[in-house]
């Protein structure tokens, strides 16, 4: 039995239950499942994205892979196709790692505690105790980004939560809520309480405190500290780099290239990417084109520890498309562009040039 720390409240884990029955989201497709294959796949998904984007992804990928095993079979390119325009790949290619660690280690089947499902690939510890919480019940604590915003208000928790010392003592007071809480706290909704508390009340800009059910004895709102809570992280200027793309068509096709598995945009397809201008147009001049490259627009696409500015220079081929001249290089139709799995840059850039051609972000 936990040791009850008498400076947490035994009843706010309850209220927050209560309050997400009564006033919580209840229409999201993940909800109401206790299948942890579900519960995993929407846990991931919803990692650095909303969840109105996230329901037609998740509705697809139930559609085309039904169960873990279906998931680990499938080419990681069509998993990476299937999760196209939702961003952070690395979530995919750890979603499909992870499918094939359960059917290869554990027969199909997901472990049973938190602490047995934070063991494979990609599974941190907050989505393991979220699955463990939901399809399990168990009595685990989650911290998403969301939950980190709730406790630092909650209990005036100074300083940048994605700091060890600052998610220590976040983690501590997630635990002792759920500790503090009666034996028959319902699981669930506490756990998609904390969620739609963040998401929906607890906002970063403006907390909608009048509507909280953790109000009364909430330390930044009593000391009227809001806005000052979480500490915000201190920015630092985030560095320009520069890339040249080649668009090079011919006959209606467009050469890409698909990227190693590691590193930025690992398994995608993209378009071949160059350093500088003389390397791109040294591969110009053995294409056996008409003229030189055109050069448009340049586009900007943010990571989160730097910037990129990609050049992109369009090459059109008169005719016979040459052999590609790597390995990793196909020539693909303008009109089958669309079902390749490509970084948003990218889609966009080839989405801006061939007009009409609807290609995932
Ligand atoms: S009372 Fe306000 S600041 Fe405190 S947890 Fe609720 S919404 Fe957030």
């Amino acid at each position: 039995m936990p040791r009850r720390d008498p400076a947490i409240p035994d009843d706010a884990a309850s209220r927050i239950a209560a309050w997400q029955r009564r006033a919580g989201r209840h229409g999201l497709p993940w909800q109401h499942t206790r299948d942890p294959y579900r519960v995993w796949l929407s846990e991931i998904m919803l990692q650095q994205t909303q969840a109105t984007t996230v329901v037609p992804y998740y509705e697809r990928f139930l559609t085309l892979f039904p169960t873990v095993v279906d998931l680990a079979d499938a080419p990681q390119d069509a998993v990476l196709r299937a999760w196209a325009g939702l961003g952070y790949y690395a979530r995919a290619r750890n979603l499909h790692r992870c499918a094939q660690a359960l059917r290869d280690e554990h027969g199909g089947r997901f472990p049973a505690t938190a602490a047995d499902l934070a063991q494979l690939p990609g599974i941190g510890p907050s989505t393991a105790a979220a699955v463990a919480a939901f399809a399990y019940g168990e009595r685990a604590p989650i911290l998403d980004g969301n939950v980190r915003r709730v406790l630092a208000r909650y209990f005036a928790i100074e300083g940048d939560p994605a700091t060890a010392r600052t998610a220590r003592r976040l983690w501590s007071h997630a635990r002792a809520l759920v500790d503090a809480a009666p034996a028959d706290l319902d699981m669930a909704a506490y756990t998609q309480g904390q969620m739609d508390l963040g998401a929906t009340v607890c906002t970063r800009t403006r907390p909608d405190c009048a509507r909280c059910p953790l109000s009364p004895d909430c330390r930044a709102r009593i000391e009227g500290r809001q806005g000052e809570l979480p500490t915000p992280r201190a920015r630092r200027a985030q560095p320009l780099r520069h890339c040249w793309m080649l668009i090079a068509e011919c006959e209606g096709r467009v050469l890409l290239e698909r990227r190693p598995d590691t590193g930025i945009w690992g398994g995608l397809w993209a378009l071949p990417q160059f350093e500088d201008e003389a390397a791109l147009e040294a591969v110009c001049a053995g294409l056996a084109a008409a003229g030189p490259p055109l050069s448009l627009a340049s586009i900007e696409h943010v990571f989160t520890h730097f910037r990129l500015r990609i050049q992109p220079l369009w090459l059109r081929i008169p005719d016979d498309a040459p052999t590609p001249a790597e390995a990793n290089q196909a020539w693909v139709g303008i009109g089958n562009l669309a079902d390749h799995g490509m970084p948003a840059p990218v889609a966009r850039l080839l989405d801006g040039l061939y007009d009409g051609t609807p290609l995932p972000r």
